[in-house]
């Protein structure tokens, strides 16, 4: 039994209403999985576990909440786990920077809690009894698509590993029951004994946790040494795969199992793209409907809050809950109005009903995607797409059109290569832009960790030479500068060069104008198609499968380049420039074993009761 992908949302929240387990037991469960993948397995996902004391509080009250029949919502005493750029009050926010105090544990100077909840978190966690489990891995500032644009103090690679290919070798079954293999139930039949069976994993007592995490590690090892001596590579056995980025320990927690959902943000595909290599379900919804409160800022006109999940279903729950709906409740200044009230998870449950009701009668089933059309556009049909994606994506589409939808081929002259080929150039150089206007807040007085300028000198500091090199510098421009190399990593200084420049007089008009203008005939060529011809678009969430991330012989990792990493993100940036919801579904890879390619769903903005209503329908096509 796959225990991580199996206790969904709803699944939990069924164990905990029939009381076969509490909150406390489950949170018990979701933190020793936690704490067991960092420290057994390096899994990387977290940049802080909430102690156990304090989940066992939240815990106690959610049970009893529920013990008076008084539960806040499905999420009531439920672990989740939030990514280190959303804020919650009581501990710190820092977007995996060094600058605002990520990596920080010294006793005497720790870094404060942040003091206020995003508004998101505030409703999942303080409103609704989601219980905050702890803050997850990223790339700096949200920068990168590989989890690899993160450190420990000390300079040494912190890369968040794919939880996929340890998860095939942990078993966290209850070995003393030996199970009859011809009474586990069929699919989609949950039966009592398929949660009594969900339980008994949740109880086992935390030794037999860590155990088996030590077991399922051993056994890694030794298929990874059996393959590394019949391969021709010396540092074989030192790899991992990358979870994705920027969300990276926001994935890697939801598929390893300590937590059932995560927040994570997504400004060019930060949710989606982890979300496929990991095995789940990552929504981006449209620009506005999750409010920003309480985010950090990378680039403000494309970032949203997404969500990771298990299942549709889940993200759907998380969705109806998160979404805003009152303009004058809002902190968030870029706020979608929206106008009439939808019920994601409820919409998708009734019409799957519907569709499975209508089949025993003796008519016509109506198919339950009738009526809706499904856009393939041809523009993203590049020659970087290898076969198995290519497959995988006429597979889904003959899915869909088997259940109703209307799959029409959308041309080259509705959604132009030409744009596609500039969306990756526009979006780095729109979000390098904000992003160095967002980041130059950090200076060490206004906000951020100072360094120290004169012990720098001393050489304490990496590059003093550059402060040689620069002998005109005020005092304060030498406290600036130091503040800055000290506490941000190097792709972050990259595209804050990268946006000052575009931003200068000599490129604002070649660059950022025009990279502005592209993003703006994207936005009409998506927006007129899905309008007018197509209710979503159904494109790859990513060409590869995860980049395999080795160790050399100097004990550092060997990553690509930006450039390459950068290439990851061609499937996911359309969206996010024209500021639609998107959808990412795991779907199988024809010949792969452990991980999975991802789907991408689109639809036109504030659209998401259609999309998560087919996300849904091609989900249950797919695991069927
Ligand atoms: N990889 C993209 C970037 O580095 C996307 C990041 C994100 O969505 N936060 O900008």
């Amino acid at each position: 039994m796959n225990t991580s992908r199996q206790l969904t949302i709803r699944t939990a929240a069924r164990l905990l209403d029939s009381g076969l387990v509490s909150s406390s037991q489950l949170s018990l469960f979701c933190h020793s999985m936690a704490t067991a993948g960092e420290e057994i397995w390096g899994l990387n996902a977290y940049n802080i576990i909430v102690p156990w004391e304090v989940i066992s509080e939240r815990a106690l009250e959610s049970d009893e909440r529920r013990r008076y029949e008084n539960t806040l919502s499905i999420f009531d005493g439920i672990p989740i786990s939030i990514k280190a750029n959303i804020a919650e009050k009581t501990l710190p926010l820092t977007a995996g920077s060094f600058i605002l105090g990520f990596g920080n544990n010294d006793k005497d100077s720790r870094t404060p809690p942040c003091g206020y909840d995003a508004d998101t978190v505030r409703i999942l966690v303080r409103e609704k009894g989601g219980i905050m489990l702890g803050t997850t891995s990223m790339d700096e500032f949200g920068m990168g698509s590989l989890g690899t644009n993160s450190r420990h103090t000390d300079g040494s690679p912190r890369h968040v590993k794919n939880p996929l290919p340890f998860l095939k070798h942990l078993n966290l079954n209850n070995d003393n029951k030996k199970y009859n293999e011809d009474d586990i139930p069929i699919r989609n039949d949950r039966t009592r004994s398929d949660d009594e069976r969900l339980a008994e994993i949740i109880v086992q007592p935390l030794e037999l946790i860590f155990e088996k995490h030590q077991k399922a590690m051993e056994s890694l090892q030794k298929e990874a040494e059996e393959e590394s001596s019949s391969s021709s590579s010396r540092n074989d056995f030192h790899y991992h795969y990358s979870a994705g980025g920027s969300s990276c320990g926001s994935a890697a927690s939801v598929a390893h199992g300590s937590s059932l959902l995560s927040l994570g943000t997504d400004t060019g595909g930060s949710v989606r793209l982890p979300a496929a290599w990991c095995g789940l379900v990552g929504l981006k919804p449209s620009y506005g409907l999750l409010s920003r409160h309480g985010v950090v800022s990378y680039a403000s006109s494309f970032d949203t809050v997404g969500i990771l999940a298990k299942s549709v279903d889940c993200a759907s729950t998380a969705l109806d809950i998160l979404a805003q709906r009152d303009v004058d409740y809002s902190r968030d200044s870029t706020f979608s109005s929206y106008g009439t009230m939808h019920n994601y998870s409820e919409i998708a449950i009734a019409q799957t009903i519907m569709s499975s009701s209508s089949s025993e009668e003796e008519i016509e089933p109506e198919k339950p995607l009738s009526g809706i059309r499904v856009g393939i556009p041809a523009a993203f049909s590049v020659k970087e797409c290898p076969n198995e994606i290519r497959d995988s994506w006429s597979r889904a589409a003959d899915w869909l059109k088997e259940n109703g939808a209307d799959v029409i081929e959308i041309s080259t002259n509705d959604i132009s290569p030409g744009l596609i080929q500039r969306a990756l150039s526009a979006y780095y150089i729109l979000v390098s832009a904000e992003a160095s206007s967002n980041l130059s807040r950090y200076d060490g007085f206004r906000y951020g960790v100072a360094a120290d300028a004169e012990k720098e000198e001393g050489g304490v500091v990496t590059a003093p030479d550059n402060n040689r090199a620069a002998p005109d510098l005020t005092p304060l421009e030498r406290q600036y500068s130091a503040t800055r190399r000290q506490g941000f990593g190097t792709e972050v200084t990259r595209r804050v060069l990268c946006g000052a420049s575009v931003l200068s007089s000599d490129k604002f008009h070649t660059h950022y104008e025009a990279a502005a203008q592209i993003r703006a005939h994207l936005a009409e060529e998506f927006y007129s198609v899905l309008d007018g011809k197509v209710d979503l678009i159904l494109i790859p969430t990513v060409l590869s499968l995860p980049h395999k991330i080795a160790q050399n012989n100097d004990n550092d990792y060997i990553v690509e380049d930006s450039t390459a990493m950068f290439a990851n993100d061609i499937m996911t940036v359309p969206a996010s420039l024209a500021g639609l919801p998107a959808v990412s579904i795991p779907i199988p890879i024809e010949g792969e074993k452990t991980f999975f390619g991802g789907m991408q769903l689109i639809s036109s903005r504030l659209g998401e009761s259609t999309l998560m209503k087919s996300a849904k329908i091609l989900e249950q096509i797919i695991i069927n």
